[in-house]
């Protein structure tokens, strides 16, 4: 495997065209827009930065990595000739049909479909293309280039041969594969969005504020950082959709988004990507203050 597409240049897009750069892959990367592939780029570009004044790589690592990356606005175009797409999208169901449905009419047979989406049902994703065998999810954790762990999710149809070239995949990738069912939110964000969803609630209760929550949860807890930055940190749009989604595949009332995180996201403060969430991240030294933390 050396030619992979990946479908969305966001904040999870551009951290999996990184990873796979940064391991000598040949990486597409697709957006439906010129600005968002922009966006995308400078962002891999100054986190290889980050990492050359760390001292984790060098110059021309960087360098190599970035001249792995090609960027085009057209589905049809970027997954010529790969042999792995990860559609790295917004997180909508109808969307990621559609883009499924265009990966079906042009990619070979042969060409291994992954989504990294973070709860909507692969079986579900699987049924918009002819072999659904070949469809699997590749659930990576943000940020991408440091976490660790792919969830990875076999759909009713998925191929034991698929399972296993994706989780060897995975492995070259320097990361930590996990091998789990499809159903709502799988195993990560089953656990999580209820306890994100559980802290924006006792905000909304009045219980405490946001730095109360938050360090209550670090040093009581010893998360590195407090549910409502890591909120901030995923996107609250992101965050809503999949309590959506598993409040629809569950239909219990537990996973019902919190109505102030419904507000945040209808204002559209949905965290860094929009420069205020829980927290204001306005001024560059705020945000580069906390993205460091994160990444330390
Ligand atoms: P995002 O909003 O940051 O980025 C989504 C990108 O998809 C945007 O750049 C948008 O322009 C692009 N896009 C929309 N329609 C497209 C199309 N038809 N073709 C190509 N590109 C298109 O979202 P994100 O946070 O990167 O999430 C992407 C996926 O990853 C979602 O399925 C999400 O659930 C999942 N995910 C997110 C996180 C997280 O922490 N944010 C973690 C794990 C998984």
């Amino acid at each position: 495997m050396k030619n992979i597409a990946v479908i969305g240049a966001g904040t999870m897009g551009n951290g999996i065209a990184h990873t796979f750069a940064q391991s000598g892959y040949k990486v597409h990367l697709i957006d439906i827009s010129e600005d968002s592939l922009k966006r995308g780029m400078d962002t891999i570009s100054k986190n290889l930065d980050r990492m050359v004044s760390k001292e984790k790589i060098t110059e021309d690592d960087k360098n190599d990595t970035l001249s792995n990356v090609s960027t085009f606005t057209s589905i049809a175009e970027g997954v010529k000739g790969v042999d792995l797409v990860v559609e790295a999208a917004t997180e909508n169901t109808d969307l990621k049909l559609k883009i499924f449905k265009d990966l079906d009419a042009n990619t070979e047979a042969s060409t291994i479909l992954a989504t990294n989406t973070s709860s909507i049902s692969i079986t579900q994703i699987a049924a918009a293309v002819s072999n659904p065998e070949r469809v699997i999810g590749m659930h990576f954790m943000n940020p991408v280039p440091i976490m660790k762990l792919v969830e990875i999710i076999r759909g009713y149809n998925t191929s034991d041969e698929i399972t296993i070239t994706i989780m060897e995949l995975s492995k070259k990738l320097n990361k930590v594969p996990v091998e789990v069912n499809d159903y709502p939110g799988f195993v990560a964000n089953r656990i999580l969005m209820p306890m994100i969803n559980e802290a924006i609630e006792t905000l909304y209760n009045g219980v405490a504020g946001v730095y109360e929550i938050d360090t209550v949860m670090k040093l009581g807890m010893a998360h590195p950082m407090g549910p409502l930055q890591l909120a901030d940190f995923i996107g609250l749009d992101v965050c809503h959709s999949i309590l959506e989604v598993m409040y629809d595949g569950f239909k219990n009332p537990k996973y019902a988004p919190c109505p102030l995180l419904t507000n945040m996201v209808r204002a559209g403060k949905i965290g860094v990507k929009s420069g205020e969430g829980f927290y204001d991240y306005s001024e560059s030294r705020k945000a580069e203050k906390v993205s460091e933390q994160f990444s330390s």
